[in-house]
């Protein structure tokens, strides 16, 4: 098989890519998110015809925010997006005439760092991305493991504090409400509130007000040493790690990929990561340690992954 078209559905913007068989992108487009379910499925349609132009496409792979069924063809549930039972294979067909596979959008980005981001040459790879909340991506035996009903790996809602916060899912406690970048914000805010002679460059980096501090100048002010921002890091990165442990017991992976915007901090949050891993690892001191490693493909993970696992059918 040749060419595929990766589609991954963000939040402001939805991207289509051409990607050949090595994962490299060779054209993209984007174009603006709209509102409503059907606006979102012209918009997917209206970017793969733009994207397409000049080249011989065979297929293409939508990475979707949610619930995907097994048959990979209707998203269950998505929480930002309108979408209950929508059909979005079959929708999109229709209009494009060309075969389309729908995936989780962290499976198809856990699947791009696997075969072509830092999973390389591992067989057994579990991927989280930590962006604004937490998604989770298998592969076990050299396979993307989506579970009986399609939605394995939904790490982002395992319970990890029993009557903890309140999560958007309706549960408590989830793992999400306490490694992602609204945790990292959370932090940041508890901590200037209760210490803001530690938080001056943060807040020189914002409006001056502590409220006003955002996940941007978190990261800006931590490359900058500021103390309120790089404490919040960690104990993001103490809830991460731990997590990993708990993942390490579950699957036993070789590698552990950290994607999302949080793995652009480097070692700066990846190395407390891995000491949190190490810290509650059982028996750590007496069997093999998967690695922790950062994700290489930034934020087109999502699209090469997608669009690799419509070239497999
Ligand atoms: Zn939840």
């Amino acid at each position: 098989m040749g060419l595929t078209i990766g589609v991954d559905i963000g939040g402001t913007k939805i991207a289509a890519g051409v990607v050949d068989e090595e994962g490299s992108i060779l054209a993209t487009c984007k174009v603006p998110t709209p509102q409503t379910p059907e606006g979102v499925i012209d918009a997917i349609a209206e970017a793969v015809r733009t994207v397409s132009a000049g080249y011989d496409i065979e297929a293409v792979g939508i990475g979707a925010a949610g619930y995907v069924d097994d048959k990979r063809a209707t998203v269950l549930f998505a929480p930002n997006i309108n979408w209950r039972h929508e059909a979005l294979k079959d929708k999109v067909e229709q209009r494009i005439s060309l075969p389309v596979v729908v995936e989780n959008d962290a499976n198809a980005a856990a699947w791009g760092e696997y075969k072509f981001g830092a999973g390389k040459g591992h067989e057994d790879v579990i991927c989280i991305t930590i962006g604004t909340g937490l998604g989770g991506g298998v592969i076990i035996g050299n396979k993307l493991r989506r579970g009986r009903f399609g939605v394995a790996g939904e790490f982002g809602h395992i319970r990890v504090v029993p009557d903890g916060l309140l999560c958007g899912c309706g549960s408590q406690g989830c793992w999400e409400q306490y490694a992602s970048g609204r945790a990292l914000v959370r932090y940041a805010h508890q901590r200037a509130y209760a210490t803001p002679e530690n938080a001056e460059i943060l807040l020189s980096l914002g409006d001056g007000t502590i409220d006003g501090i955002q996940g941007r100048h978190i990261s800006a002010a931590a490359r900058r040493g500021d103390p309120v921002a790089i404490d919040s890091f960690r104990e993001l990165a103490r809830w991460a790690g731990a997590g990993l442990a708990d993942l390490a017991s579950l699957f036993d992976p070789s590698a552990f990929i950290v994607g999302g915007g949080v793995s652009d901090e480097g070692d700066l949050v990846l190395d407390p990561i891995r000491k949190s891993f190490r810290r509650w690892l059982v028996g750590g001191q007496w069997r093999p340690h998967a690695q922790v490693l950062a994700a290489r493909l930034g934020g087109e993970a999502g699209l090469v992954g997608a669009a690799d696992l419509a070239r497999q059918g």
